[in-house]
């Protein structure tokens, strides 16, 4: 396979790109990223012109797939030409709400902003501004964006910025705990119980994973913020109008969680993310309340289209049950797969994610610290690559999710299994 286009491409953008990327991730696969020409129905093809089952589908966004369908397409061409935007509300944004509104249980309004980061750090602001605590508790392994309160690690007694530039201020306000831990959540709220302004939480850990989480533990948190007067926050930016369908994780798990945070999904392939929940805590944003909250591209026309009638068409066209319906093929024909060939490994997932984790003892992963513990090292230096160069574009690092999409076929399960039979 000739890939000479993205090595030379890469090469040129470490000269104007700090490590040749715009996001961190892209840059994790050996030995340089694979720089994409186009995308074509359930595939990606490179700047060489390679053609590559993609499951990594835009990092989730793309539940539909490459070829957006024609309602979609024309929405947003039509958006796109009567200017892209005007920093004026619009239509598009009540309906855009509304259909968020009466899809999720638990949201009755919503602040559209322009990316999965903002959501939660809006989520964040506006938990301690309407509870009037600092502390947030948060996932060990788990993802809520490049923003300063939840960028941890270590543990209750222990956390610190996980990155550089983040002043450890910022950490004493966040208490990491492992995830499925009921025992060490319910510890930590019996200590700091009146400063918890929040708990914030993916349904599932989709940035580390993906590991599910056990019988009755989103309850112990709902259970544990309610009584103390604390927020409970799902992190659906992944999750959100893919587990669960239209009525998100918290739908199939039954949880009420009082805010939400969406991103990905939600604007069809365009730049988004949005913040949902209970009225009298979303109105303590401006201009009601008095948490400032704010954006020029807030609500952009040409992502409410995209988003808007991306969530219609799957409404109408019974899209989860077959993205469902391959993921659940995947996820048996991988188990059938790892049984033979790699019985140490885990195959995790759902509804329409999957993932082969590189365990070393055949257990699920049980939280994030399971996961690391995998043997990340032949993943990423030799079998990513093995797959790649078989024609199937894997998550450009061990831990992240892979996503199925409407557009991807019986042909390419099919294909992608025998792929791990070859290179496991
Ligand atoms: C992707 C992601 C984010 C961040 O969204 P961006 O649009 O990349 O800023 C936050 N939370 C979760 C769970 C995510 O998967």
């Amino acid at each position: 396979m000739n890939r000479d286009g993205s090595r030379d491409l890469y090469d040129r953008a470490l000269g104007v790109l700090p490590g040749g990327v715009n996001s961190s991730v892209r840059a994790a696969p050996q030995p340089y990223p694979t720089f994409v020409q186009k995308g074509d129905g359930g595939s990606v093809v490179d700047a060489d012109g390679n053609k590559y089952v993609d499951w990594v589908m835009g990092l989730g966004p793309l539940l539909l797939g490459h070829d957006l369908p024609e309602s979609v397409a024309a929405a947003v061409q039509r958006r796109a030409s009567e200017g892209p935007m005007y920093g004026m509300p619009t239509e598009l944004e009540v309906e855009h709400a509304e259909f968020v509104a009466r899809h999720v249980p638990s949201v009755e309004m919503v602040r559209f902003v322009n990316s999965g980061t903002e959501a939660t750090v809006s989520a964040v602001r506006v938990a301690r501004g309407y509870t009037g605590r600092d502390k947030v508790v948060v996932m060990q392994g788990g993802y809520h964006g490049a923003q300063e309160s939840t960028l941890v690690e270590g543990d209750a007694g222990n956390a610190r910025p996980s990155s550089s530039g983040i002043p450890a201020s910022f950490a004493e306000h966040t208490i990491p705990v492992p995830f499925n831990d009921t025992e060490a959540v319910t510890e930590v709220f019996e200590e700091h119980g009146d400063d918890i302004a929040a708990v914030l939480v993916e349904p599932l850990l989709a940035n580390k994973g993906i590991v599910e989480p056990r019988a009755g533990y989103h309850e112990t948190l709902r259970d544990l913020t309610e009584d103390h007067g604390a927020l409970l926050v799902f992190d659906e930016v992944i999750t959100g109008f893919r587990v669960g369908g239209l009525a998100c994780a918290q739908g199939e798990y039954g949880i009420d969680p009082d805010l939400t945070t969406f991103g990905k999904i939600v604007g069809g392939g365009f730049p988004v993310g949005a913040i949902g929940g209970k009225t009298d805590i979303m109105e303590a944003f401006t201009p009601v309340g008095d948490v400032f909250q704010a954006g020029t591209f807030s609500g952009h026309p040409v992502t409410m289209a995209a988003g808007l009638e991306t969530l219609r068409y799957a409404a109408e066209n019974d899209v989860y049950e077959r993205v469902n319906e391959l993921g659940a093929r995947l996820r048996d024909g991988l188990r059938e797969v790892v049984a033979e060939r790699a019985p140490e490994y885990s195959v995790v997932g759902t509804d329409s994610l999957f993932k082969v984790v590189f365990t070393r003892d055949g257990e699920s992963p049980r939280n994030g610290a399971d996961v690391a513990r995998a043997n990340v090292e032949r993943w990423n230096r030799v079998f990513r690559p093995q797959m790649r160069d078989a024609g199937v574009m894997l998550s450009q690092n061990q831990f992240e999710a892979q996503f199925v999409s409407a557009a991807h076929d019986e042909a390419a399960v099919e294909e992608t299994i025998e792929a791990y039979r070859e290179c496991l």
